[in-house]
């Protein structure tokens, strides 16, 4: 998580474990992720939620523009390797 932040160049967002919740959500300066059951494709979503918002100063939900933030977090997870480390990372935010 961190070291997307770095990548991407936007400010850190507070994480919040939310114990009681089944989803995650993403707003500006945190992100809330459940307890259980955090992926790494959870976490490039909610990262993209913040990458589309610094960019476009807007809520993007999911439109085309949240789409294609989307797309760079998975590509550069994936280019990084991060995919297969998966576990190893959600550890570790
Ligand atoms: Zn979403």
């Amino acid at each position: 998580m961190r070291k997307l932040e770095r990548h991407f160049k936007i400010a850190k967002a507070s994480l919040k474990f939310n114990r009681n919740k089944q989803r995650a959500t993403a707003w500006h300066y945190h992100i809330e992720l459940p307890k259980k059951r955090i992926s790494i494709g959870l976490i490039c979503h909610e990262f993209a939620h913040r990458l589309a918002w610094f960019r476009y100063k807007k809520d993007c939900h999911h439109n085309k523009k949240y789409q294609y933030q989307c797309d760079r977090v998975v590509k550069y997870v994936k280019k990084k390797d991060y995919w297969n480390k998966s576990l190893e990372i959600t550890q570790k935010i």
